[in-house]
């Protein structure tokens, strides 16, 4: 972690160091009041990610729920216990998602019906939702997943795993659950007014298409989502389903969005590792982390490569399937902001992988 040393630098510009006020997660059901009138819970998860923090908000006669952890039994039986324990004899006024994933969504649906309480979320990450739901999602194992990765420079064996695993989603409880019909709708610069608090919708995006953060400016408390986390390095992906997308670029925009909107005495809490201070420091580091990855796909892209051939370079580890399949996707976002700026370009071939190459000084003038 790069920490900008206070010695070297103007006070009013040194930022603040990454820090944790709690050193560990409530146990799954239990919930600890993290600021005045938020409770901190976890909820389990089967993936490197070990935990995903859901939160409490307190209003007048009742709580609103942000984010929900997954679909499957496990948290199902927590989320009974949260209700009985916590929740009653007050009920659920308002459901907030931050984004369409399945860890954040899982249990929207079932909690919503019982309390018959609205679900707030972004347009786009409704109607994803809903899509994937439904399963018309799944464009892994037909011709256009196919077109992808052997574009990508990926092998049939290969495909053969992915569309296995796109089929199997449920038993790693990683299944998109269905949604209420119904929804209301927040947009960026909207505010809810919860518990008297102000919160604020922040919309940032690269990590899912329209993912919604809440910011209390008066307290400066950030609920982030998967937007800011403080360690893990959320994934922004380049899907089949939108092959020529370009996440990178609205993920760089909306860290410079953030920080221009955000002061660095927030206190953040995430949707995955712990609550922290230090979201310019981490922002920042977020920024170089990308930038640097660009630099390496620059500099090994002077010999025309294909897609594939980036993942050693980015990820200096073994990959199962479906960590291949993310960070093909992350290396292609990475490629599409540079092909963008104009650094980098797209040699396609008939019948075969595309290739990309490093434009030289005069080339990208
Ligand atoms: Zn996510």
């Amino acid at each position: 972690m790069v920490i900008i040393s206070r010695m070297n630098m103007p006070i009013d510009t040194a930022l603040r160091e990454i820090s944790y006020p709690q050193q560990k997660e409530p146990e799954p059901g239990s919930s600890v009041e993290i600021a005045p009138g938020i409770l901190w819970l976890s909820m389990p998860m089967p993936s490197s990610l070990a935990f995903i923090n859901v939160y409490l908000l307190r209003d007048n006669g009742g709580w609103w729920i942000v984010d929900t952890g997954l679909s499957d039994q496990k948290t199902s039986k927590l989320w009974e216990r949260v209700i009985s324990e916590t929740i009653k004899p007050d009920s659920v006024k308002g459901m907030i998602c931050t984004h369409m994933h399945p860890d954040h969504i899982g249990q929207a649906g079932v909690i919503t019906e019982l309390f018959r309480s609205d679900l707030f979320m972004t347009r786009t990450e409704y109607y994803q939702a809903r899509a994937f739901a439904n399963n018309t999602g799944n464009s892994h194992s037909n011709w256009i997943g196919q077109s992808f990765y052997e574009k990508a420079g990926m092998d049939k064996d290969y495909l053969a795993q992915v569309g296995k695993m796109w089929a199997n989603r449920k038993e790693d409880s990683m299944s998109m659950p269905g949604l209420p019909s119904g929804y209301e709708r927040m947009e960026d610069g909207d505010t809810l007014d919860i518990g008297g608090r102000k919160w604020q919708i922040i919309v940032g995006s690269g990590h899912s298409p329209e993912h919604a953060c809440l910011y209390c400016e008066e307290d400066r408390i950030l609920l982030s989502g998967d937007q800011i986390l403080p360690v893990i390095t959320s994934n922004v992906s380049v899907h089949a389903s939108e092959p020529r997308a370009n996440p990178m670029k609205n993920w760089m925009d909306s860290h410079e969005y953030f920080l221009s909107k955000i002061p660095d005495d927030t206190f953040v809490l995430p949707g995955h590792n712990l609550p922290f201070f230090g979201v310019k420091q981490r922002l920042h580091d977020l920024i170089e982390h990308h930038e640097e990855r660009m630099r390496l796909i620059t500099d090994y892209c002077e010999t025309p490569q294909i897609a594939k051939d980036l993942l050693p370079i980015l990820f200096n580890r073994a990959l199962d399937p479906r960590q291949t399949m993310m960070a093909l996707g992350e290396a292609i976002a990475h490629v599409h902001l540079l092909l963008e700026r104009g650094g980098l370009e797209r040699i396609t071939r008939e019948n075969d992988s595309d290739l990309f190459k490093t434009k030289t000084a005069e080339e990208s003038s």
